[in-house]
């Protein structure tokens, strides 16, 4: 063939703690799968954004760091927060920049169990619990509008204002149907708590009937957030796609990760739908200092977030293969300590790319 190789630019950050041990790993995989079927190439430029950066400067990144990677094809990010910094500046200095300059609305977080892992959950295994979870990332109750009013008093009083705009409904609805409409069971579940607030709230359940009409396929119910953690543990089979607040989301998924294994598998993309500006594809685990520099961080989590990446760049063949030569690893038992084996992240990463070039 004379179709020129695709060539993808990948900024990626590293940044704290396991964050470049994971993220090596997960750049080993992504080589071990470019350019094969005269498929693609990445070409990847690392930024050293991160906590020592703000040790020695000041700033976790350069002011026109944004503009330093607008023009990538998407982000792959480790892990920020250390434990000598705060954790707002940290969050504040890096992780909500690019989300926000990026308006990435939409955070994605595939949760299945993986071959080979353990659920807390008796008798649940893979096949089980598959879900997609879609946050609303941009607006809702971390607006961070509000304030407090005779601080310290008795009668002090506190606000803290969720904000839910028509627009930002919306669009993270038709986004949340549209992987609903694309995977085999055609089911989405719109999570509100529209029985206690009244308005907001209300306004979600509305927007999702409205757009709702559009994708006829898919069967979509309504749950209230406290009946939903009951129905995630008790009947893990009976949901699919999953769409919730910027809070209630952030909840469920860190439920959805326990349930699934392990902290150190959940991936999780912050995606601007619209690809206006790249999105960033990251591990949901932190930079997890306790078990820094000792070569057992678990890298199935970015593996996983590799190939969001690549399914979002396109690359939906090399996406699927990485996470089979990862199913493939996993039961065989090639675990890190995290879910229960004794190996190191070498050793899986070695696996996973050996189950990559070993496929035909
Ligand atoms: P942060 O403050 O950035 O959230 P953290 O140090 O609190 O980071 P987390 O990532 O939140 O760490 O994870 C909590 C614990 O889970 C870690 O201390 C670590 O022991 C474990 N853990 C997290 N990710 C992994 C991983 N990829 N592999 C193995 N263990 C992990
Ligand atoms: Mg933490």
């Amino acid at each position: 063939g004379s179709n020129p190789l695709r060539t993808y630019k990948i900024a990626s950050i590293p940044a704290d703690g396991i964050g470049p041990e994971v993220i090596a790993a997960g750049l080993q995989a992504l080589e071990a799968l470019a350019r094969r079927d005269g498929g693609f190439e990445l070409d990847v430029t690392e930024f050293d954004w991160s906590s020592e950066r703000y040790r020695k400067t000041g700033a976790l990144m350069p002011e026109d760091g944004r503009d330093q990677i607008k023009d990538f094809d998407a982000i792959f990010f480790g892990a920020v927060g250390a434990p000598d910094i705060p954790d707002h500046v940290t969050l504040w200095g890096l992780r909500l920049p690019l989300c926000q300059g990026f308006d990435q609305y939409a955070n994605v977080r595939p949760t299945k169990i993986l071959p080979g892992i353990t659920s807390p959950l008796a008798g649940v295994g893979p096949g089980d619990l598959d879900w997609v979870i879609v946050r609303e990332n941009s607006e809702g109750e971390y607006s961070g509008i509000g304030g407090r009013a005779h601080r310290g008093l008795p009668e002090e009083v506190a606000t803290e204002v969720s904000i839910f705009t028509r627009v930002g409904v919306e669009r993270i609805m038709r986004y949340a149907f549209k992987p609903a409409q694309s995977r085999p069971r055609k089911l989405l579940t719109v999570v509100t708590k529209s029985n206690a607030q009244r308005h907001g709230m209300v306004m979600w359940d509305e927007i999702a009937a409205e757009v709702g009409k559009d994708f006829p396929d898919v069967t979509w119910d309504k749950m209230l957030v406290d009946a939903m953690t009951v129905r995630m543990v008790k009947s893990p089979r009976s949901l699919d796609t999953i769409v919730a607040t910027n809070l209630h989301a952030d909840i469920l998924s860190d439920l959805a990760g326990a349930l699934a294994g392990s902290l150190g598998v959940a991936p999780t993309g912050n995606i601007d739908p619209e690809r206006r500006y790249p999105s960033m594809f990251e591990p949901i685990h932190g930079s997890a200092f306790d078990i820094t520099g000792k070569g057992i961080a678990n890298p199935v989590a970015t593996f996983w977030t590799a190939s969001q990446m690549l399914e979002h760049l396109g690359e939906a063949d090399a996406a699927r293969r990485l996470m089979r030569a990862v199913e493939k690893v996993c039961a065989d038992g090639i675990l890190t300590p995290d879910v229960g084996g004794d190996a190191t992240t070498r050793q899986v990463t070695d696996a996973v790319c050996e189950a990559i070039r070993g496929e035909n």
